[in-house]
């Protein structure tokens, strides 16, 4: 089957075949893990979730290899630990924010339908492969240490042979100048050298240095991703540092938000690519649209955003709980590529979608996926077709259901997932007009359908909380 994906770096949609026949390797940049995921967050994952479905669907599942790596090393990580945790040394403060802020992560995106992908490598745990890169950077020249930092040069790089810096954003030089000149410091050549190291405060978190540097020092962000590919992507396939075969220094695809374009993936191909002496860091760049609210970006800095764990368990966003396949559905109807406006009225209509696919596949057992619904998905994830293809009345319950599997949607899952947060609000009311009997009587019944109720508190506002789960 021929799988035709959107490529950044070329402006077109390009048809995909895996440099390993044999294996798909796909790298996507995850969480900086120092707070709640918010809603826009979630959109890469579950964008590079139903491509992972589908690589695994036409590969098979052992021949994907898809990381996502976790950033736990960034000054807004220590910024949080220092506020949270005031009484603590700072790396252990540190390590409490990350924990617990990857934790919820993980548990947020599987409520989303998301699969684990094959590896989540933490940046804490690659320090050495980082130092190893920009080592080998410096030896290059396309880097250089000054006043304890590790910068890299774009234009060193520019002056070799090989890939020119700014081909992925295809920005002009002057204007990605313009935007480096936010973060001008006196110890840079040039204003678009941008930091593979720098050193720590004691207290903050370090490793000693590379490149003959004294001290302890932490990596730039950039560095981190181009470290984690190389040692989860191309070493355990005979790439690598130690490879002098620049094809075996290529991974398939790598992805992330339309916002990472420049600099962040900019950078990482300048740093790959002089590090392993090859053309391109991967063969196709992937880009998701931005999830927006009345327009704008949903960001924490801009305030207009919603956590994925508030839009699962309170009713802040609407008036009520959202369940997580509902949030997914919302998500999909719009194509990867586009802005996302995310409003209530979007996540009613995706449960209404969903609700009434549920009651054309209730009592059917799963078939075939329709090779239509597969070719759609193929064809840079055209996600309006697969769903005006499932929307089909004609189309059997059984191949609904597959279809439902292949795009991360589980459509086996009782209407409950969909009624339980109306039983949950009206027993809320009962309990607000201390009609105890009434409250009673709904968890009862919920509970003789295998539906627990669990009351609790919201932590931050005392307000009563009622989560629910299957008891099978
Ligand atoms: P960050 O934590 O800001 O580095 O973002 C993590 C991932 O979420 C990156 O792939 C971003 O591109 C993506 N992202 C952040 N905000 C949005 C948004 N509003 N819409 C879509 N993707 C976003
Ligand atoms: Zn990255």
């Amino acid at each position: 089957m021929e799988l035709k994906l959107y490529n950044t770096l070329t402006r077109s949609k390009e048809v995909f075949g895996p440099i390993d026949p044999d294996h798909v390797r796909m790298y996507v940049c995850g969480p900086t893990v120092y707070d709640y995921a918010h809603i826009g967050n979630a959109r890469p994952v579950i964008v590079f979730d139903v491509l992972f479905r589908l690589l695994r669907h036409v590969y098979g599942a052992e021949r994907v290899t898809y990381v996502r790596n976790i950033t736990d090393v960034d000054d807004k990580i220590n910024a949080r630990a220092a506020r949270d945790y005031p009484e603590l040394p700072l790396n252990e403060a540190i390590r409490k924010v990350t924990e617990a802020t990857n934790d919820q992560f993980q548990a947020d995106v599987k409520a989303l339908g998301c699969l684990e992908p094959t590896a989540q490598p933490r940046a804490t745990e690659h320090i050495e492969t980082m130092k190893a890169m920009i080592e080998r950077l410096v030896r290059l020249q396309v880097a250089y240490v000054a006043d304890g930092h590790v910068l890299f040069s774009p234009s060193a790089m520019n002056a070799r042979s090989g890939p020119r810096y700014g081909a992925l954003s295809r920005r002009p030089f002057d204007e990605m100048l313009a935007g480096a000149r936010v973060d001008v410091a006196s110890y840079k050549r040039d204003e678009m050298d941008f930091v593979l190291w720098k050193p720590s405060k004691p207290g903050e978190p370090g490793w000693p240095s590379p490149a003959g540097i004294e001290g302890l020092g932490r990596p730039g962000w950039h560095i981190e991703c181009s470290a984690m590919s190389m040692a989860k992507l191309l070493e355990p396939f005979g790439g690598g540092l130690i490879c002098d075969d620049p094809t075996k220094n290529v991974f398939d695809i790598h992805g992330g938000g339309i916002d990472l374009v420049f600099p962040h993936h900019e950078n990482e191909i300048a740093q790959s690519c002089c590090a392993l002496g090859t053309q391109k860091m991967a063969s196709i760049w992937m880009h998701n649209g931005f999830l927006q609210v009345e327009g704008r970006k949903m960001s924490k800095s801009e305030g207009n955003f919603v956590t994925i764990n508030e839009l699962l368990n309170t009713d802040k966003f609407g008036g009520r709980r959202w369940p997580g396949e509902v949030l997914r559905l919302a998500m999909l109807m719009t194509h990867y590529r586009e802005p996302i406006d995310f409003s209530v009225r979007k996540l009613e209509e995706a449960e209404a979608v969903l609700a009434k696919w549920r009651r054309r596949t209730a009592g059917a057992s799963t078939g075939e996926v329709p090779s239509a619904i597969v070719e759609a998905l193929g064809d840079d994830l055209d996600m309006a077709t697969v769903f005006r293809l499932m929307n089909d009345a004609s189309l059997a319950p059984e191949a609904l259901l597959a279809a439902g599997d292949v795009v991360g949607l589980d459509l086996r899952e009782l209407t409950t997932h969909i009624d339980v947060a109306a039983f949950v609000a009206r027993r809320l009311a009962f309990i607000r007009e201390k009609n105890w009997a009434e409250a009673d009587r709904i968890r009862d019944e919920l509970l003789a359908e295998g539906i627990q109720l669990k009351d609790g508190k919201d932590p931050a506002t005392g307000e009563r909380v009622t989560t629910w789960e299957v008891k099978r």
